[in-house]
């Protein structure tokens, strides 16, 4: 569909007071040829048998999509926000589990490390992550730690020299596939959320494990597992800035992490909609083709619009993140109106497809199982709608 890189793209650029360049473009097109020849053919393979496609990854890597948005000294590929949506966008337009993996990779674990870590910690640990020969997870999540990071039951006292981590950590994407992981722990229950601190732990290490491995609804060539930490020492100079920290860095984290679920959201929309058109072009009943009936051009037509809402806002998040600017709630807007589209689109998708849809057969199926992650991971919903309104209450 060239019609949406070549035509459609720069004039909803445009429209948002920028454009793609030829160098954003050309990376655009990369990412979209790979997917189409190293993904599409082995999706529904590792789905069925949820199959963390590390060759994948690694092949990411040599092309520097594992480390999109870190400087090259530090090796990344240097390229922009606005980069980072395109790459993660086209990987999800043909497997969001690929997508998620390079987001969570990218704009969680190794930026975290990267915004806050030591000049030491950094080159230990951001140079191979950003390279890929490294797959980085990141814990915020427990049992009772959801929504409200104040339920943080994991530990880190200090003993001497080291750090010992005890608790466990759900939900981690790469939990079971990952070299290294950023784990928040309390330091000092008595301050709350601002008791929270942040940790850079080797996966291969003594004391850490990968406990159960979630059996998911979608996503499911995408590793989530449980951490659990158990009598963990770490080295003292594995704390990520000052004890306390952790909380308001994972928040700062998370502005970043937003804009790439929302490019997930829309890369998986995108997908969506193209196989949905596609099946309503050629399906006939009634003697025609199912796209000249009313009904489906208006479901075509309100995806094809909120879809490209979906990519402006997403663009004017990465954008004013590329200039340095605070994105709370351009962050939160993007990923809440993204993901709630994309799984609309997707349902429309399955609707257009009529039984078809409901197999395995058509990709419409895959997609209606994967977007539903989008209004949930990173923060649901409802706790995006909290972001947005808090920033628009205190403004
Ligand atoms: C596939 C997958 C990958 C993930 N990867 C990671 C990862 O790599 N690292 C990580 O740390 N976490 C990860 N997570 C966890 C994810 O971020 C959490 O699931 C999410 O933040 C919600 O937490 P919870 O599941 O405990 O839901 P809960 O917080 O228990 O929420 C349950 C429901 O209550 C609602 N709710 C809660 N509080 C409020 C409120 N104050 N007002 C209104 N409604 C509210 C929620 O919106 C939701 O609808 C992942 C999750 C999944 C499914």
């Amino acid at each position: 569909m060239d019609t949406v890189l070549d035509a459609v793209l720069p004039k909803t650029a445009a429209a948002a007071g920028f454009s793609l360049t030829e160098e954003q473009l050309a990376v655009k097109k990369m990412v979209r040829e790979f997917a189409e020849s190293e993904i599409a053919p082995h999706v529904m393979k590792w789905d069925e048998a949820q199959i963390f496609p590390r060759d994948i990854i690694r092949k990411l890597g040599e092309l520097g999509m594992m480390g999109v948005i870190f400087p090259e000294e530090w090796g990344g590929a240097g390229l922009s926000y606005v980069d980072y949506v395109n790459v993660v966008e086209e990987l999800s337009r043909v497997d969001g589990s690929v997508g998620i993996s390079v987001a969570a990779h990218n704009s969680l674990c190794t930026n975290h490390i990267y915004l806050f870590g030591t000049e030491e910690l950094k080159r230990r640990w951001v140079v191979p992550l950003a390279e890929g020969r490294l797959i980085g997870a990141w814990g915020l999540t427990e049992a009772g730690a959801g929504s409200d990071a104040k339920g943080t039951r994991t530990t880190a006292v200090l003993d001497g020299d080291e750090w010992i981590l005890d608790g466990s950590k759900n939900f981690i994407t790469h939990g079971s596939v990952g070299d290294v992981a950023v784990l928040m722990a309390v330091t000092d229950r008595s301050r709350g959320t601002h008791g929270i601190s942040a940790f850079v732990v080797d996966l291969h290490q003594k004391g850490i494990r990968a406990g159960k491995k979630e059996n998911k609804l979608g996503l499911r060539a995408s590793d989530t597992a449980t951490l659990v930490m158990e009598d963990c020492r770490i080295p003292r100079a594995s704390l990520l800035g000052a004890p306390g920290d952790g909380f308001v860095q994972a928040m700062t984290v998370l502005d970043g992490g937003r804009i790439s679920i929302a490019a997930l959201a829309l890369g998986m929309a995108q997908g969506a909609f193209e196989c949905a058109l596609d099946y309503a072009k050629q399906r006939e009943q009634f003697g025609r083709p199912i796209c000249e009936f009313q009904s489906i051009q208006n479901y075509l037509a309100d995806m094809a619009t909120e879809i490209d809402a979906a990519r402006l806002l997403t663009w004017r998040a990465a954008w004013m993140k590329d200039r340095g600017m605070k994105t709370t709630k351009e962050s939160a807007m993007a990923k809440l109106f993204a993901s709630e589209v994309s799984v609309k689109v997707a349902n429309l998708a399955v609707q257009i497809h009529g039984g078809y849809g409901y197999t395995k057969d058509f990709k419409a199926e895959k997609f209606y199982r994967d977007v539903k992650l989008c209004t949930i991971g990173e923060g649901t919903s409802e706790i995006q709608r909290m972001v947005i309104a808090r920033q628009l209450v205190k403004a």
